[in-house]
């Protein structure tokens, strides 16, 4: 059996006598092992972090960029064999591995620019003969802790920005893939970057608490289920951490009576059931507003959503795969169940399925529910399969409400012809990112992600000048070089323009 090990000090570890199994959805069989490190693994992980980060953090910013460059020309060239891996252990399909892979390296090519990016601000002559200047300096250790969904992606997101800044960086990824995360350590080390600066420790929840707790870690960014995320943004503030906790996820999308249905349709497909809807700006609930609308966007949908080709992960056809264990499969199957309880017409229903030659894998059948209302438990809490629910607006200010009152606010999308309907909703809206005839808008690199209410805890959002400023203290600078003359102010006055 393949054993996945902690990445420390720049190499391969193995500690911990507890071990989670890693699954291949795809066939059901269990293909690997990670052991589970404690508090005295990550004891020689922050060590190792220690004796590495001052020296980093005091290379020129240009120096520590080019290791990002050649990171970067690492990954390009390793881009098939990571997605292959990393489909493997999560189940969505090789080319949205890609994806995968390919938008955490977005940020990667932003924290190339980091010599620009973290400038500091200078002011000549705040007063006489004074000036001031800020500076940002590294946080020291920062942590992460990441979700099955995006193993590729999210350690990018944060490693990226915060070793790019300064900081060395330690990696708790999710137990259920954690391999590609090490594959990254491994590429980071060969790109440049010194042993210890990015490390790899495994673990559940002993570990995660290990790393709250952890008196030299100065800063943590978690991204997971928003119960979690809420219990380490609480206990990391206890300890005196900054810590950013980005949560879970019921993303709407609105369609309006004159929208291009044929173009939702396709978009709605790709965002609802893609990477079988295990994804945090995945659309799961559809709000047509109008019942005219809503019959015409079914009439439509039914025949899409049937024609949907659901395969292992190695299948290049294949729209989606299996989701990441059976467990998963259970919790999304039973969910269905509870829209059926709750009076919910399942128009598509994807229990039960199996995929011939693959009975084992971790399949669920794209599923389709209409007239989910707003009391209904599986409306108010995030289902995170491929599954598809249609909640009915009577207007515009309805379809507004709802995304604005659900509990989540990671992302919204409206699709409409009409400019004015589309500025009103995206000023209106209580969520965090929205797309305008965008289904999934996951913002560019050089802007910032986060959503709102229960999707985030914290004020800073993921990567760009909002990452930089999370891994990054502000230090600011007033001096003034007399002359030696008296300038005649009153040493006993706070000094005013
Ligand atoms: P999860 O919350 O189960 O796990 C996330 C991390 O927390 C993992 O590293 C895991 O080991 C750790 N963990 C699990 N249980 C723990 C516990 N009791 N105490 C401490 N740590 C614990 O999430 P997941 O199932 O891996 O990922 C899916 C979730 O992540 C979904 O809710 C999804 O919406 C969310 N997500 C959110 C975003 C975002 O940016 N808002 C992005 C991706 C995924």
């Amino acid at each position: 059996m393949r054993q996945v090990h902690h990445f420390i000090d720049g190499e391969h570890y193995e500690a911990g006598t507890r071990t989670h199994d890693i699954w291949n959805p795809s066939t059901g069989e269990v293909q690997a092992q990670v052991a589970l490190g404690d508090a005295a693994l990550l004891d020689k992980a922050v060590a190792s972090a220690k004796r590495v980060q001052v020296e980093w953090a005091a290379q020129n910013p240009q120096k520590r960029s080019r290791v990002m460059f050649a990171f970067k020309e690492l990954i390009e060239a390793n881009m098939q064999d990571l997605a292959e891996l990393l489909a493997s252990e999560h189940g969505k399909v090789v080319d949205d591995a890609k994806g995968d892979v390919q938008r955490g390296l977005e940020v990667i090519e932003y924290a190339c620019g980091i010599p620009q990016v973290a400038k500091g601000e200078h002011t000549l002559g705040a007063g006489t003969g004074i000036d001031v200047y800020s500076m940002r300096q590294p946080i020291g250790i920062g942590a992460g802790i990441t979700p099955f969904n995006f193993p590729a992606m999210i350690p990018m997101w944060m490693f990226g920005m915060a070793t790019a800044a300064g900081n060395a960086f330690i990696l708790k990824p999710s137990e259920r893939d954690p391999s590609v995360p090490v594959r990254l350590a491994e590429l980071f080390l060969e790109a440049g970057a010194p042993a210890g600066l990015l490390q790899v420790v495994h673990g559940d929840k002993e570990m995660v608490d290990a790393i709250l707790d952890h008196p030299d870690i100065a800063g943590i960014s978690f991204v997971g289920s928003s119960d979690i995320a809420h219990y380490v943004y609480k206990r990391g503030a206890d300890n005196g951490k900054r810590v950013q906790a980005m949560g879970g996820a019921k993303n709407h999308g609105v369609v309006m009576p004159d929208a291009d249905l044929d173009q939702v349709v396709n978009d709605l497909a790709g965002a609802a059931f893609g990477s079988a809807g295990e994804r945090c700006m995945a659309l799961p609930v559809v709000v047509p507003v109008g019942d005219d609308t809503a019959e015409r966007l079914k009439e439509k949908l039914i025949p899409a959503i049937e024609a949907l080709r659901v395969g292992v992960s190695n299948d290049p056809d294949a729209h989606y795969g299996p989701v990441v264990t059976p467990e998963h499969k259970s919790r999304v199957e039973s969910w269905i169940d509870t829209a059926e309880k709750e009076g919910a017409d399942i128009v598509i229903d994807g229990r039960g399925f199996t995929l011939q030659g693959h009975e084992d894998g971790f399949f669920v059948g794209p599923t389709l529910i209409d007239n989910v209302t707003t009391d209904m438990e599986s409306y108010k809490e995030e289902i995170f399969g491929p599954v598809l629910q249609i909640v009915r607006a009577k207007d515009f200010e309805e379809a507004v409400r709802l995304p604005s009152e659900h509990q989540y606010g990671n992302g919204v999308a409206i699709f409409t012809r009409n400019g004015h309907a589309a500025r009103e909703f995206a000023s209106r809206v209580n969520v965090g990112m929205v797309g305008v005839n965008v289904p999934i808008p996951v913002p560019v690199s050089y802007h910032t992600f986060g959503g709102w209410k229960r999707s985030a805890f914290g004020d800073t959002n993921q990567y760009g000048t909002e990452g930089l400023k999370f891994w990054t203290k502000v230090k600011t600078v007033t001096q003034r070089w007399p002359d030696g003359g008296a300038d005649g102010n009153n040493a006993f006055l706070i000094p005013t323009l």
